[in-house]
């Protein structure tokens, strides 16, 4: 089974921060986005029904009107077999939440949402350029619970300009106060291109590995286990949809600047909405701004990288394991690895440090 991801490019402004396709002055494309998606869905007609999850990122889904809502589920339903979806996630930005959207949603078969919560701290979210307070957060988590989600995700951010452990504490502690089914947890990036780069602001990697370690030891007391690097989940709940990433499976991503891995295949579209729309308004594949079909080596590589964020590791065949000897020898992989017979994981103090053993693996 594969999964759906579906690429919503629009937000009401854009954060300081984000380095993501979406456009903040775009609102009145959506019904020809949902047109050119409709037409898009419909090229890949014969992977109809092997889909068992879902995934509406952005961008800001909710930014769509209630009615735009019902039609951006409806190009779902043509790729997918209903008995066979296990798991069907929406992102919400609560400044865009109604009563009647939720409804929309959970009677549409959406059975997970995800919110950005980033921080707790007012003072931290001007920084960044976000508009969301927490109360608003507050209102729309509350919106959506009333409506009977009962599998929601937030996502929290660490190493923010000006940030502190005891800020970091505040929100960790503000947010188990909703009972959240998952957590993602993500380290400031901040990208040349955007107002955050050009202000001068600065990462803070020491301060963000700092507060990922707190999150590690206070969030199982809020039920919330990490399973992935950057992910926390009560048992069960864990992301079916992200394991398809980590797994390496198969996933077909919709929508401007959507990346896919369909038939050994890495893709990902256009991320200029204008030529994406335009030329599926002629019937055709969208164009790709890159392509790649990974093979042997590279691709076990690949495997093993991403299998590898995931707490429990991953079983590797044993051909993997003769390729890849010298690597698990050396003394960066004694520090790194955990090696069980076929069974291969990161040492979970380890972790977060990862990419010093990815790098030696590729
Ligand atoms: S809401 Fe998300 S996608 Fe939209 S501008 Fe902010 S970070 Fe980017």
């Amino acid at each position: 089974m594969r999964g759906l991801y579906i690429h919503v490019p629009f937000c009401s402004r854009k954060c300081d921060y984000c380095d993501f396709t979406s456009y903040a002055d775009r609102v009145k494309d959506i019904d020809a986005y949902l047109e050119a998606l409709r037409v898009e869905a419909a090229l890949y007609a014969e992977l109809h029904g092997t889909f068992d999850t879902v995934y509406i990122g952005g961008g800001t889904p909710t930014l769509l009107s209630a009615h735009q809502l019902k039609q951006l589920v409806s190009v779902t339903e043509t790729l997918t077999g209903d008995s066979l979806l296990k798991e069907f996630t929406m992102e919400a930005n609560p400044e865009s939440v109604t009563a009647e959207k939720a409804d929309i949603l959970i009677s549409s078969g959406v059975n997970r949402i995800s919110i950005g919560l980033q921080s707790s701290r007012p003072e931290l979210l001007k920084k960044i350029g976000r508009t969301v307070s927490p109360e608003k957060f507050a209102q729309a988590w509350s919106v959506f619970r009333n409506a009977g989600f009962r599998n929601m995700n937030a996502d929290l951010m660490t190493g923010l300009p000006g940030q502190t452990l005891d800020d970091f504490r505040e929100s960790v502690k503000f947010l188990s106060d909703f009972k959240p089914e998952h957590l993602s947890l993500y380290p400031l990036e901040v990208h040349e291109d955007t107002p955050l780069g050009k202000s001068g602001a600065e990462e803070n990697p020491d301060g963000a590995a700092d507060m990922y370690d707190e999150a590690c030891r206070i969030l199982p007391a809020a039920g919330l286990e990490r399973y992935e690097i950057s992910s926390f989940a009560k048992k069960g709940y864990e992301s079916r949809h992200n394991l398809h990433y980590w797994l390496q499976e198969e996933y077909l991503g919709l929508g401007p600047a959507a990346a896919s891995y369909i038939n050994g295949e890495r893709r990902t579209t256009t991320s200029s909405l204008d030529l994406w729309m335009k030329e599926l308004s002629n019937g055709r594949f969208p164009s790709c701004t890159s392509r790649e079909t990974l093979k042997g080596r590279e691709k076990d590589a690949e495997k093993l990288i991403l299998g590898l964020r995931l707490a429990g590791g991953i079983e590797i065949p044993s051909n993997i394991f003769i390729e890849f000897k010298k690597e698990f020898g050396s003394e960066t992989a004694r520090e790194f690895l955990d090696i069980q017979g076929c069974r291969i994981k990161l040492k979970p103090d380890r972790m977060y440090l990862a990419n010093r053993i990815f790098t030696e693996l590729i």
